[in-house]
């Protein structure tokens, strides 16, 4: 790493490697710097005892940009979609998921008039313009539309299943339910996991010449009129590398951290506001399923998510094992929630799983998104491109529009678009 690139990309998450394949494609010398031991960041996956975990539950949206574009630069998605026939519980008892036209007719979830309800909801909420309530929360937003209190706490269950956050009093909901109408069209679970992408993102990368470094922790992002660079170590001794650009794909905190005086700035007075989406995650493997037909489920007064996503997906090496992943959406206010909560969903939908159990992982407190979106817009990318010309953002938190991995692609393509100097309207707006 001895030359000086046109642009350094800072993490090698799914934001950090989608942008550096797009501007190596587009000729740019690249550098992709990760603290890690190996690349993927969060949507890296492990193989635990030949099963292939996730860091918890991770679905595409089939009809998402994320797969869009991924499948556009050339990596193969190759998995299944999980049927969203399920159960709901509520107070112990287990109801038909409604899901679907029919589900929703033979739910005892309902009665008649919520499902008339429910009906004419769902069929609204697939043709609304979010872009009109992006300056409500979403508690807002269901108290405007919706009497009934049942069907307000279905509508957040399946904001939660499409955006994981657990905060209808502080989330934007013109945002929700651009998410909302997306898991509408369905999710994908991918083969391997989706370290599978991540593996492919790499290696077109490092064959078109992108210089891909793992374990090299940036220290600092200097800013000056004349020149960009980032500082690291390298056997123990601090070195600095410069760049036309550099991209930041970074948590929020991460950044503050990185760039001296951004604090003062209105860019680090923002990031210091972000109010991270957790989840408590219980991974399993199963090698004989006692509830045979229960492969998703939600439960609708305590936030928890059951699902098998070898329903979906080749997770395992062995052909009849099964990958399950069961969570807690946790409220801003909660840190983690005990394993045996977890334990015990899991014991509703699988009675006896214990005995047929061959591998588990519990990760307590994990961070799905490192910024709550709340009502209006940050502008992130804008901010710092005006307070600090040359450092461009991107990751799943600068987004305004989208969350997860459809936001990481969304803030990929933006970064690379002002880098090939074909800013969105958007941006600079
Ligand atoms: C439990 C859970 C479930 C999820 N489920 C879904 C889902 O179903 N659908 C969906 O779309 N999304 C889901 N997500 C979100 C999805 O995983 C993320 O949106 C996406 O992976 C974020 O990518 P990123 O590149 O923005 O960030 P990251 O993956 O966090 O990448 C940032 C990278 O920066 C590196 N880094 C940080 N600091 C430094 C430094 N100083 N120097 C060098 N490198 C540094 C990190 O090592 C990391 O690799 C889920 C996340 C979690 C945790």
């Amino acid at each position: 790493m001895n030359k000086k690139y046109d642009v350094i990309v800072i993490g090698g998450g799914l934001a950090g490697l989608t942008a550096a394949l797009y501007l190596a494609k587009s000729g740019k010398r690249v550098a992709v710097l990760d603290k890690g031991t190996s690349f993927g960041g969060r949507a890296s996956t492990k193989d635990v005892s030949g099963s292939m975990y996730n860091l918890g539950p991770h679905a595409f949206y089939k009809k998402g940009k994320a797969v869009k574009s991924l499948e556009a630069l050339g990596i193969r998605m190759n998995g299944g979609s999980p049927s969203l026939k399920g159960v709901v519980f509520s107070h112990d008892e287990a109801f038909t998921l409604p899901s679907d036209v029919q589900s929703v007719v033979s739910t005892g979830l309902l009665n008649w008039k919520e499902k008339k309800e429910f009906a004419y909801l769902m069929w609204k909420i697939a043709k609304i313009n979010p872009k009109n309530y992006e300056n409500h929360t979403l508690k807002q937003w269901v108290e405007q539309e919706i009497s009934s209190e049942r069907i307000q706490q279905v509508v957040y269950m399946f904001c939660r299943l499409a955006c994981y956050t657990n905060a209808p009093e502080i989330v934007n909901a013109g945002v929700t339910l651009r998410q909302l109408q997306l898991s509408l069209g369905g999710a994908l679970y991918v083969n391997r996991g989706w370290q599978s992408v991540i593996d492919q993102l790499t290696e077109k990368s490092a064959n078109l010449g992108v210089d891909l470094v793992k374990q090299c922790k940036v220290e600092e992002i200097k800013i000056t009129n004349t020149n960009k660079s980032v500082l690291y170590y390298e056997e123990g001794e601090l070195r600095e590398l410069d760049a036309e650009s550099i991209v930041a794909t970074v948590p929020p905190k991460e950044l503050l951290r990185l760039v001296k005086g951004i604090e003062e700035s209105q860019l680090g007075g923002q990031l210091q506001t972000c109010i991270p989406v957790r989840a408590t995650c219980l991974d399993v493997t199963l090698k004989h399923l006692p509830n045979a037909k229960q492969h998703f489920s939600l439960d609708l007064d305590n936030a928890y998510y059951y699902s098998n996503h070898s329903k979906g997906a080749k997770l395992t090496y062995h052909p009849n094992h099964h990958v399950i992943h069961v969570m807690k959406y946790l409220t801003p206010q909660e840190k983690s929630i005990p394993e045996h909560l977890l334990a015990t969903f899991l014991g509703k939908n699988q009675p006896n799983w214990r005995e047929y159990l061959v591998t588990k992982r519990f990760m307590p407190n994990v961070i799905v998104s490192h910024r709550i979106h709340e009502p209006g817009k940050k502008k992130y990318l804008a901010s710092a491109l005006s307070e600090f010309p040359g450092l461009i953002l991107a990751g799943e938190w600068v987004s305004d529009d989208w969350m997860l991995a459809e936001a990481a692609i969304h803030s990929a393509e933006e970064a690379v678009a002002i880098l090939n100097g074909k800013e969105s309207a958007s941006i600079g707006s």
